[in-house]
This record gives C-alpha cells, sequence and structure tokens, in this order.
C-alpha cells in the first residue's frame, strides 16, 4: 500500500546532459562510463531504494555542516568551484582553526568500510586535491561519518598540485576523445574492480559498443 507509493516517489528520473567538463566526484570513475554519461546514452533507471541511499549520504552532509556551523568553524558551506575550469563540484565547506583554513569533504561510509578505513579513499583525496588547488587552500580534511553506528573519523590531508596536473591531462585526453566520438576501452583489470560493473547504468551501451567499429578501441 504505502511501500508501492513511496517506490513510485523515488522512482526519480535523472537526465544526463551533454557537457564539455567533468565532475569533481567522477574522477576515479570507469572513464568509459564517463564517456556514455556526457553522450547521453540510454541507460537503466536507478531503483528507489538506490535513491533513498543517496538521500540519507545527502542528509549526513547537511547535518554535519550544520554541526560545524554550530560550532563557529565554517567561513563558507557549498563552495562552487570556477566554472570556466576543466572541473565542477562544490566544496562541502570551508573552515577556519586557530586562522588557517581547511577545505572539507564529508563521506559517509557503511559499517564495514568504515571500520576498516585507515586513510581516505583514493577518489575522495583526488576529489579533495582539486578543491584545494581550485581555492588555494594547503589543507583540507575528510570527514567520514559510519551510516550504522555515526561514528566519525577524519582524515587530514596536504595539498598536491602533482595530482591535480596528472588529473588534468587524463581528463583532456578524454574529453578529446570524447569530442572525436571514440569509446574509451574498459579499464584495466589491475585499476578497476569489474564486479563495480553490476552497479553501472550504462552496461548495455557497453555491450553494445564491443560490437560497433566506430568508437570500438579494443575493450
Ligand atoms: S559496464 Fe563497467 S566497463 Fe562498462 S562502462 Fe560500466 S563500469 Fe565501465
Amino acid at each position: 500500500m504505502l511501500k508501492e507509493r513511496i517506490d513510485d516517489f523515488y522512482r526519480k528520473e535523472d537526465k544526463d546532459r551533454e557537457r564539455d567538463y567533468f565532475y569533481a566526484s567522477e574522477v576515479t570513475d570507469c572513464k568509459r562510463k564517463i564517456y556514455f554519461k556526457v553522450k547521453g546514452a540510454d541507460k537503466e533507471k536507478l531503483d528507489p531504494q538506490t535513491n533513498r541511499k543517496f538521500e540519507r549520504g545527502d542528509l549526513i552532509h547537511q547535518r554535519l555542516v550544520s554541526a560545524l556551523y554550530s560550532v563557529g568553524v565554517v567561513t563558507a558551506s557549498e563552495v562552487e568551484m570556477p566554472n570556466q575550469s576543466l572541473f565542477h563540484g562544490r566544496a562541502d565547506a570551508i573552515v577556519s582553526i586557530n586562522d588557517e583554513n581547511y577545505v572539507v569533504e564529508i563521506k559517509s561510509a557503511s559499517p564495514y568500510s568504515f571500520k576498516t578505513l585507515d586513510g581516505p579513499k583514493e577518489s575522495w583525496r583526488k576529489q579533495l586535491q582539486l578543491y584545494l588547488h581550485h581555492f588555494d587552500i594547503d589543507q583540507g580534511i575528510i570527514l567520514v561519518e559510519c551510516k550504522g553506528t555515526q561514528k566519525l573519523k577524519e582524515f587530514r590531508v596536504e595539498r598536491d598540485d602533482e595530482v591535480v596536473e596528472e588529473l588534468e591531462e587524463e581528463f583532456e585526453k578524454l574529453l578529446e576523445m570524447i569530442q572525436k566520438d571514440v569509446v574509451p576501452k574498459k579499464p584495466d583489470k589491475d585499476d578497476w574492480k569489474f564486479d563495480k560493473c553490476k552497479y553501472c547504468l550504462y552496461e548495455e551501451a557497453c555491450e553494445e559498443a564491443k560490437n560497433t567499429l566506430k568508437g570500438f578501441t579494443g575493450a
């Protein structure tokens, strides 16, 4: 009775838009998937449960940013990167502690991954490096909340512009491939856990691209 109604409410459609930039949050994603996203390829719909999980992540962000405001350290929140950049994104907060500025990136993790987390994930670290570089701030903090217990962990990260240079080089090449309609290869098995493909909404497009000459680069 209610479950079906709520599921319908959460069966939101999110449309991809053609773009000439990338999101800071997708820098460690499969390049082939980003290609399909940017090209607006047909994709499966996100199921209501996954949409509810995303919403829960958003609520954790809002709650922790509000707590940071309450303790009086926030200088700005939801700070957009400059739009002319190859990367777009929004840092969760910039805080000031003992006259030092930090970019804060808030994440949530399942109880299992929280327990074993002894440093920031590569995707979180790279995303934060983009913000540090673009906001010209030398350090950041990745604040992680466990979805099951609400425990917190935090990791301090120093700015490293070399990471940003490498990302810019990597994504300029991807942009060129997108503009020339060349589908990137599937990621190398050393760099990609292929069990992640079962959560990819573009699996069908990925399979089909194997059989077309245009754009097929040998996946
Ligand atoms: S199915 Fe896997 S390899 Fe293919 S686009 Fe999706 S994530 Fe990439």
